[in-house]
């Protein structure tokens, strides 16, 4: 889809080079459009050996077990993000430990998604009957008698199998950067 107007300022847009590269570019401000992007996040909540899982009750992937999660908002912090959608959808309190996965979809909307591995504070599973109409934590075995999505089966590997620490979140960096979610390998 072409970008006409400016998102900043509503005048007019052009074709312009941006360091060698052609983009939309605003004729009067300094507005650039640099495409479409998403993120979403995604929670593998852990408690014993067994994951968090919820039933989708909406379109896409109705019917199916996934993790739980979303997308980020504008100004919300990403660590919030998945603790707010873990909570949202099923009622558990959930604090985040390290990034274990990443997914990379480039496409009209470019998204990337980003996987936590969780610690589970408190809560007992329950569905917002809303999003989700079915929650609870399950173990391995138990997850190959239920339709599981298929990106959902792989992260719950990556979890349960994964031999790497991950980007674990660093709650006190050595210096004070504020604005900023940090993690560390
Ligand atoms: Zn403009």
């Amino acid at each position: 889809m072409e970008i006409n107007f400016c998102s900043s300022c509503g005048a007019g847009m052009e074709n312009r080079d941006v360091d060698g590269t052609i983009r939309r570019a605003c004729t009067k401000c300094t507005f650039v459009h640099w495409g479409n992007y998403s993120i979403g996040v995604g929670a593998l909540v852990m408690k014993d050996e067994r994951v968090l899982l919820v039933r989708r009750a909406q379109e896409p992937g109705k019917g199916y077990w996934t993790n739980p999660g979303g997308y980020i908002e504008q100004l919300e912090p990403i660590e919030e993000t998945v603790r707010r959608e873990v909570l949202e959808e099923c009622g558990v309190e959930a604090r985040v430990r390290s990034v274990v996965a990443l997914r990379d979809q480039p496409r009209g909307v470019h998204n990337v998604y980003v996987a936590f591995s969780m610690d589970y504070m408190s809560g007992e599973p329950t569905p917002d009957n809303v999003e989700v109409d079915a929650a609870g934590f399950y173990r391995l075995e138990e997850m190959r008698e239920m339709n599981v999505a298929p990106f959902t089966k792989w992260l719950v590997d990556v979890a349960l199998n994964g031999v790497a620490e991950g980007l674990a979140v660093d709650r006190e960096p050595i210096v004070p950067l504020h604005g900023y979610g940090l993690f560390r390998v």
